[in-house]
């Protein structure tokens, strides 16, 4: 039988969907969601990564507004401005745009945003809702994880479910999630003794660890759904040789851009065994600004008690 693929893509442009919807009626009752884009200096992928949030705001009718300190910008300075967006009426939620320049306290700064309009759920007040179950909100990576299993109708309670990677942004948080939907949740690092062997034992299998194929064949059990959210991007041809061998349309899509995209799960043994699974690209990472555009919507109803 041949794995099923879980598309990103499609997801994503139902969630979007939804939440225009949701844009729609909170406007129509003059509570339009806003959403800041805080972006310093010229870093060209965090002004993609911006870019694209400010899309995605457009096509669902959410205020976005970009506001971009120089590189030379000060942790004072960015202090002020976040408590400038906090005041605001308009805006529901902030987005402080990773990396900061290095003279930059970033956790200082993040410590700053309004627990209220942390659509990113990295604050240590909204990991600490999560752990306790409360409302607020959630990381959008890890919340994007879970709706492509919801929404694939993939069961998760009494399910075993196996997380590589404890980083706070994505393998902590869907840990927490995937427990609040009642699997057994098995967390592991860089630091686990044989691996492989716990990842075998994973009904769902959540590789976010950021190095490109890592997780092979014998990660896998036969028919487990596997949720690849690494991005790697591969410029040295030997790698890319090694790992898409036998795929001759990824080796010339590589010659032709110089570069070529893979995930922490190595795509042929994924395909060759998993049930269920998210591509590179197009498979977790549309979910995630799915879930900002969702977040942000969320943020709105909770600060104005709706
Ligand atoms: P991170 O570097 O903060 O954490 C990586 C984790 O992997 C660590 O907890 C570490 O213990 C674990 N790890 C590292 N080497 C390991 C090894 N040899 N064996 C087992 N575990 C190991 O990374 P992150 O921010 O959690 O991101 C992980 C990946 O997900 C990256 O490729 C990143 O680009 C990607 N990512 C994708 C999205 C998306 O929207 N799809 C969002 C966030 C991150």
């Amino acid at each position: 039988m041949s794995a099923r693929i879980l598309n990103g893509n499609l997801l994503r442009d139902q969630i979007l969907s939804e939440v225009k919807s949701e844009v729609a009626a909170l406007s129509a009752a003059g509570l339009r969601p806003g959403l800041a884009a805080v972006l310093v200096g010229g870093d060209p992928a965090s002004q993609i990564y911006v870019r694209n949030k400010t899309k995605a705001c457009d096509q669902v009718g959410i205020f976005s507004e970009t506001i971009t300190p120089s590189a030379s910008t000060s942790t004072d300075e960015m202090l002020h401005l976040v408590a400038d967006l906090n005041r605001r009426d308009d805006i529901d939620g902030i987005l402080v745009q990773l990396p900061l320049p290095s003279q930059v306290d970033a956790a200082r700064v993040l410590l700053a945003v309004s627990p209220k309009k942390d659509v990113d759920g990295f604050h240590p007040v909204s990991l600490g809702s999560l752990v306790t179950k409360r409302p607020g909100l959630v990381a959008c990576t890890p919340a994007g994880l879970i709706e492509i299993l919801k929404r694939s109708s993939i069961p998760i309670a009494g399910r075993h479910a196996v997380v590589i990677g404890r980083s706070d942004i994505v393998g902590k948080p869907v840990a927490l999630l995937l427990l609040h939907e009642n699997a057994t949740v098995t967390i592991c690092h860089s630091r686990t003794a044989d691996l492989p062997a716990i990842a075998r034992q994973a009904d769902i299998l959540v590789a976010a660890i950021g190095r490109p194929a890592f997780v092979t064949r014998e990660f896998i059990k036969p028919g487990a759904t596997v949720l690849d959210v690494g991005i790697n991007r591969l410029t040295d041809a030997s790698e890319v040789r090694r790992i898409f061998a036998g795929l001759p349309e990824k080796l010339t899509q590589f010659q032709s851009k110089g570069t070529l995209l893979v995930g922490d799960v190595h795509p042929k043994d994924m395909v060759e065994l998993a049930g269920a699974y998210t591509p590179v690209p197009g498979g977790v990472g549309p979910l995630t600004i799915a879930m900002l555009m969702s977040n942000t919507v969320k943020a709105a109803r909770l600060r104005r008690g709706r």
